[in-house]
């Protein structure tokens, strides 16, 4: 069964946002410090209620209702400069009952989008994805199986079979630093007797960056491709080592009704650990800190269909029937990661103050770090900032998008951090 969402559907939500400014907030009995208790890096760097989940709401009631002009320059920056990341999900489902401001805020892009309103880097952006099915610049699509040049990986585009496909995610598979932590995925799962394959120059882009930017169809064109390849393959199970691809596959297919069983690595790597298919010989002595990726994290909760309708208790308070769905983050990909980094021997985790479900995004979510860098690259100061609260030496991460935002960013006293790929550390200790 598939979904369908449009900006009208909001207008329930739009009026029944209280303004109580939870959007803003990690939730109150979360808060450790004054210094790190903001949730949503859109109003933290603009400063001003419109980039906010509070204010996207009233920016999507005034624009339906023809007082503000969609082509207005303030009104989209603010749609756009959201970074999809859900920090406002969490903060306003601990506040209120059941209102879904990132799809709201997701809704406002598309609406845009399909009024031709979409920024130009964005749009330059999705022509590439048509075209070379990434949004990465200057990547090919003949290119695309460079990256497992030299493994033993069967491809499933040509009829081999294997239990698992791995699927790269654009950023490892074409980035050059990143490759070579793409083959140590797949070195170690193959290590540990992995059944894997991938789809060879087959292989494409996942869509889910364009769903964050707006771009619908061009989505939904990606995940029909990707699931008539799996189709044609054979694959049952799917593998990534990106957090944005777990989310779209995991989540955001399932909403187009293309069912398809994902894991992310980390938790394929917890369970091997588990069951002693890896097991850690050499002890690394790192003082780490772990950042949750946003799409894996707070937004890798399981999609659940439903099919139900809005009824009001007493002519007052609404609900809804059957029981809806309540993404509050609680059931994201937080814990395997972390039992990756108990079971290597020496690694100490030290936590950063922003964890979990509320984390604090790296600033590369929604297309802000294509659209607006310097916003991006503030984002990802305030991450090592917090990280280097924590006295911990290096930054741990289970995302490629992560990984390279954070990399290289000064803290807000101008010294950067060690940027490390789980990966790395799982292969160092082998
Ligand atoms: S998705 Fe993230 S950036 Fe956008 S409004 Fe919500 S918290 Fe702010
Ligand atoms: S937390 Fe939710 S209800 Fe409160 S202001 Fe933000 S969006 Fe509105």
């Amino acid at each position: 069964m598939s979904y369908e969402v449009t900006l009208e559907d909001f207008r329930p939500m739009q009026e029944r946002c209280s303004n109580c400014l939870g959007c803003k907030f990690v939730p109150f009995e979360k808060i450790k410090s004054n210094r790190f208790g903001r949730n949503c890096p859109s109003v933290w760097y603009y400063n001003f209620n419109t980039y906010s989940a509070r204010g996207r709401f009233q920016l999507g009631q005034t624009l339906q209702d023809g007082l503000v002009p969609w082509d207005s320059e303030r009104s989209l920056e603010a749609i756009f400069n959201c970074q999809a990341c859900g920090a406002c999900e969490i903060g306003c489902k601990a506040t209120r009952f059941n209102l879904e401001p990132l799809a709201h805020n997701i809704a406002l892009k598309e609406r845009a989008v399909e009024k031709g309103l979409a920024p130009a880097e964005l749009t330059a952006a999705a022509a590439q994805l048509a075209k070379q099915k990434t949004m990465l610049p200057g990547a090919k699509k003949a290119d695309r199986a460079a990256w497992a040049d030299g493994l033993k990986l069967k491809d499933l585009s040509a009829k081999e079979t294997a239990e698992y496909a791995f699927f790269p995610g654009c950023r490892y598979a074409y980035d050059p630093a990143l490759q070579k932590k793409a083959k140590s995925y797949v070195k170690v799962l193959q290590k540990a007797g992995v059944d894997l394959g991938f789809l060879g120059k087959a292989d494409m882009c996942c869509g889910g960056r364009a769903k964050q930017m707006g771009f619908k169809e061009a989505f939904e064109t990606e995940a029909e491709l990707n699931a008539k390849a799996w189709k044609k393959a054979g694959v049952k199970k799917i593998v990534t080592p990106c957090s944005d691809c777990y989310h779209a596959l995991k989540r955001q297919y399932a909403f187009l009704g293309i069912e398809v069983e994902v894991v992310h690595v980390t938790e394929l790597i917890a369970d091997l650990i588990k069951s002693k298919k890896l097991k850690f010989k050499k002890p690394l002595d790192i003082a780490v800190t772990y950042h949750d990726p946003c799409h894996l994290g707070r937004l890798g909760e399981p999609f659940e269909p439903w099919d139900g309708k809005e009824v009001k208790v007493l002519n007052q308070v609404h609900t809804w029937e059957p029981a809806r769905p309540r993404y509050a983050g609680t059931y994201g990909v937080y814990d395997a990661p972390r039992e990756i980094l108990a079971a290597i021997p020496g690694v100490r985790l030290i936590e950063m103050e922003r964890v979990r479900e509320n984390s604090w995004c790296c600033g590369a979510g929604g297309g802000c770090s294509v659209l607006s860098p310097e916003y991006s690259e503030e984002i990802a100061s305030e991450r090592v900032t917090e990280a280097q609260a924590t006295g911990a030496e290096a930054i741990v991460t289970a995302c490629p998008w992560c990984e390279l935002n954070l990399d290289g960013v000064p803290s807000e006293n101008g010294t950067t951090m060690k940027v490390v790929d789980i990966i790395d550390l799982v292969a160092k200790a082998l």
